[in-house]
């Protein structure tokens, strides 16, 4: 028997894969290494039961390998969520590539991940993210079919960000429905923080409904810009989080809803595209839901983008995309309902709906 205690902090050096947290059961994880083209790869393929994993992929210079293997976990993971959440056919998966993509990426090593991702024989489907452009998943098409976000002229679907835009649109108004009573989103105060790729077409449809839209950026010719073409106002306060609206739309970082912002927020509904909003899922879900602010799960209302590259593995259709992306104001509600009746913060009740679905998906699959 073994004296030692045990430091929680040296947990990791224990058990280096299985006993990391985002571990969290996935089914395999592939680590790729080619000396030529200098390729040091992770795939993460956390769970299958719904469809092939799939996610985009990371390249990313990681400040060491622990930091590169958890964030590939846990972003696959999240993946397995997003993609039940929606009612798509699709596991969850996510690969890094460790290096900086503005001086390490070569058209050799996006090719050399392009066989590593053909080797999985579709188990994973990749796509664009950070550090990764559409270019690339269009070298990547050369070894593998298993890719998506490709080029329009070659059959993909193009740019998701309106649809993701139109995504959290519907479920903003999901959320102002549950809140106030009304989907309406006209007369109602918005501050839209971050007019980028997904924000400034938020802003495009928050306007033509008469909403009073609000935009904060860093970027000030952006601000201008977007401010002249939908009549946007520029926020100048001192503290965005007390600004005095109706809802709050994080489109551009995450982790803004946090120990310092979180008592400051006026806003009554939560609601935007930034990925992982809550730095804290537990407590500050939690908090929102004491103080009686309505959080619509990030994970849920910015999935048009999934949904959109989605359509792409049968024969790409728009209409049908579209439709899907829709379908987020009805699941928003049944979120918001569940969460109701189960006293579940908002974030829980989306989780626990994405596990029943794979729950009964697994129950079938094995009949
Ligand atoms: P983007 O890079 O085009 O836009 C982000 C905007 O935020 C930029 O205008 C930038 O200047 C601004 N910004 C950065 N830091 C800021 C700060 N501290 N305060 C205010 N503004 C700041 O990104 P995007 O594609 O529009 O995505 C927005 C968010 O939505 C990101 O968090 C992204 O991960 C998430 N998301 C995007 C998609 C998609 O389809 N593009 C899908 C799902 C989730």
């Amino acid at each position: 028997m073994t004296t030692e205690v045990i430091n929680v902090k040296e947990l990791h050096k224990v058990d280096p894969v299985f006993g990391q947290i985002s571990f969290d059961n996935h089914e395999q994880i592939v680590f790729c290494n080619d000396k030529d083209t200098g390729l040091k790869a992770i795939i993460g393929i956390h769970n299958t039961v719904l469809g092939p994993a799939l996610g985009g992929t990371r390249m990313w210079k990681y400040a060491n390998e622990w930091e590169a293997l958890n964030d590939v976990l846990r972003l696959s993971r999240g993946m397995t969520y997003k993609s039940a959440i929606s009612g798509l056919n699709l596991g969850g998966g996510k690969a890094v590539i460790i290096g900086d993509s503005k001086l390490d990426k070569t058209p050799e090593l996006i090719t050399k991940f392009g066989e590593y991702v053909n080797s999985l024989s579709g188990k994973y489907i990749t796509a664009e993210d950070v550090g990764t452009t559409t270019p690339d998943m269009d070298l990547i098409r050369q070894s593998t079919p298993y890719v998506t976000g490709i080029s329009e002229a070659i059959g993909g679907s193009g740019n998701p960000s309106p649809v993701t835009a139109y995504g959290v649109y519907m479920g903003m108004k999901a959320a102002v429905k549950y809140q106030f009573g009304s989907e309406k989103l006209e007369g109602k105060k918005v501050l839209v923080q971050g007019i980028g790729h997904v924000g400034e077409t938020l802003v495009d449809f928050l306007s033509k409904e008469g909403a009073l839209v609000q935009i904060t950026d860093i970027n000030e010719s952006r601000l201008e810009e977007v401010s002249k073409k939908y009549g946007a106002t520029i926020f100048r306060g001192d503290d965005l989080y007390a600004a005095d609206v109706d809802i709050y739309a994080p489109c551009a970082l995450g982790a803004t809803v946090n120990d310092d912002t979180i008592n400051r927020i006026k806003a009554k509904v939560i609601a935007g595209a930034a990925n992982n909003q809550l730095a804290n899922e537990v407590i500050h879900g939690q908090i929102l839901k004491e103080k009686g602010i309505l959080y619509a799960p990030d994970f849920l209302i910015n999935a048009g983008g999934i949904i959109n590259v989605y359509g792409e593995i049968a024969k790409y259709d728009k209409a049908e995309a579209m439709r899907r992306t829709e379908n987020i104001y009805n699941t928003t509600l049944a979120i918001f309902e569940l969460a109701n009746s189960k006293g579940l913060t908002t974030h829980q009740a989306a989780f626990a709906m994405a596990e029943e679905r794979i729950e009964q998906r697994k129950k079938e699959n094995a009949k």
